[in-house]
């Protein structure tokens, strides 16, 4: 099994039952729907057609926040160094003459002078004047200006609150659509993930906080705490921050993300000559090798799948790169010493990671509900594949984004005042046909929770021994054993 997560945006050129199957096939482990591009009719299209095709698959929807854009234009104006735009936040505009954008108040906070940049940072505008609704801007260099582009202002700060009314449409809709992840932008506090968690007012859709301007930098710790995962989204960091420093953000968001298990996509340009070309550069597959050594648990591709027409080459390319990075990280992980942790689930992890690294271990099992177990296990960046199990089907599969992890739905209770359910589980895995009578597998759980979810159990176990002692079926009828929800396979 690959340890490598990728994960890949689905849009005009991969919604179709033929190319999700050739992406999954390639090697994408997570499909991401852009919430700011295509209408919500087609978002609950699309979501129902991947839930069809690949059941398994977690799916992760962003949400547009205050990103501001121009509209669906039906005229792309070109332009020319130093030629004169016209956007607009009035209604009844179509890029002819004027370029509207879905910000409504965007005239009221910008002036004459400020610098505006656009689809990730590659065009960039001076304010000549505002004028009413309008704001005369004039280019510094030749392009060409699309619809839905992201608009940066990196030194104006925008009047509008952190959660927009069109978020939380988006985010019902998400809980509505049985969606595993919002991807939330602009993340710039803990306050805006616990605001979109009230909202949530669940554990899934869990959330995937981006960090993508200045203030997500400035309390970055406080957000990696209060997320479920963190995303890079390198192009409006890139404009919102510094250019020149983007790759070292990427390492620090990464490294302190780590301190705190949380795991972390790299987004943005990642093989984006691969949008028109059938291969990448050599700067993209090091960026994505870099990525991988940075300690990333995902990269991710964005219109290289979404409207490229090589969309299985890219995930093909990034799929290679990024499992010969990941097999080099893990070699050179068995060897290091770190002091001795201070806390009962620190503890068992470093203990989990000795015994994976002296035994002969072929499965590690973590069977948690939350996925706490989880994470600290798959973060560890061992070489055993794990089986992550919980009773609740978004959480399991929510577990495939996570480093060599397969999320397993099971169908048995999990108890707080006994671990029978620990061998139900392992009874049920072993019914799938998941365990071979070969393994040695290690057990990772908690036992009588009572503070929370944390992990206190290890168990190793040869399957041979229980099988025997179990009394459990041979191999060859096992699959039609026992009722179960498989989430991946
Ligand atoms: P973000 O800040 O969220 O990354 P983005 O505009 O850069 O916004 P990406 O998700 O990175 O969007 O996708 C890259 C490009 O792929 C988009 O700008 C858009 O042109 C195209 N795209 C993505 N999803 C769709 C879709 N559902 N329909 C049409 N085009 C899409
Ligand atoms: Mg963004
Ligand atoms: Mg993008």
């Amino acid at each position: 099994m690959s340890r490598a997560r990728i994960v890949a945006t689905i849009g005009p050129a991969t919604r179709s039952r033929e190319a999700l199957a050739t992406l999954a096939r390639a090697g994408m482990s997570v499909a991401r729907l852009n919430g700011s591009h295509a209408d919500l009719d087609w978002h609950a299209e699309t979501i129902a057609l991947i839930r069809d095709v690949l059941p398994d698959v977690p799916i992760l929807l962003d949400v547009p926040g205050r990103k501001v854009r121009t509209a669906s234009l039906k005229v792309e104006p070109v332009f020319q160094k130093g030629d004169v735009l016209t956007l607009t936040t009035a209604e009844g505009h179509d890029g002819s003459e004027k370029v509207p954008v879905n910000y409504a108040d965007l005239h009221r906070d910008v002036e004459a002078g400020d610098t505006i940049l656009a689809d990730d940072g590659t065009l960039r505008f001076h304010v000549e004047r505002v004028d009413g609704q309008d704001i005369v801007i004039r280019a510094d260099m030749a392009g060409q200006l699309k619809s839905c582009k992201g608009i940066n202002l990196p030194f104006v700060s925008l009047s509008h609150g952190v959660v927009t009314e069109r978020d939380r449409r988006m985010v019902e809709f998400a809980l509505g659509n049985g969606v595993d992840f919002v991807g939330i932008s602009f993340v710039e506090s803990a306050e805006h993930v616990s605001a979109i968690r009230d909202l949530i007012g669940a554990d899934s859709p869990r959330i995937i906080s981006k960090v993508e301007n200045r203030g997500g930098l400035a309390r970055l710790e406080e957000i990696i705490d209060a997320s479920d995962a963190i995303m890079i989204d390198r192009g409006d960091l890139s404009v919102e921050t510094s250019l020149d420093r983007l790759a070292l953000f990427q390492k620090e968001i990464i490294a302190l993300a780590n301190r705190h298990d949380t795991p972390v996509i790299v987004a943005t340009e990642m093989l984006h000559t691969m949008i028109e070309n059938p291969y990448p550069t050599k700067a993209e597959v090091s960026d994505i090798t870099n990525a991988v050594l940075d300690g990333c648990a995902a990269t991710m591709l964005s219109g290289e799948t979404a409207v490229g027409p090589y969309y299985a080459e890219a995930v093909a390319v990034m799929r290679r790169i990024s499992d010969v990075a990941v097999q080099h990280v893990y070699a050179a992980a068995s060897g290091t010493e770190e002091p001795l942790a201070d806390s009962i689930p620190n503890a068992v992890e470093q203990a989990v990671a000795l015994i994976c690294r002296g035994l002969p271990v072929t499965k590690i099992v973590a069977i948690t509900r939350s996925g706490y177990a989880a994470r600290k296990v798959a973060l560890r960046r061992l070489r055993q594949p794990i089986l992550a199990v919980s009773d609740d089907p978004m959480a399991a599969r929510s577990f495939n984004l996570l480093p060599g992890t397969t999320g397993v739905c099971l169908d048995v209770s999990f108890s707080r005042d006994s671990t029978d359910h620990i061998v139900q589980c392992l009874h049920a895995l072993w019914a799938q046909g998941r365990l071979a009578i070969d393994d040695l597998i290690l057990v990772t759980s908690v036992g009588y929770p009572r503070s929370g979810n944390r992990m206190n159990l290890i168990q190793t176990h040869y399957v041979r021994d229980l099988v025997d002692t179990l009394g459990w079926r041979a191999d060859e009828d096992r699959m039609d054993m026992v009722d179960i929800r498989a989430v991946r396979g």
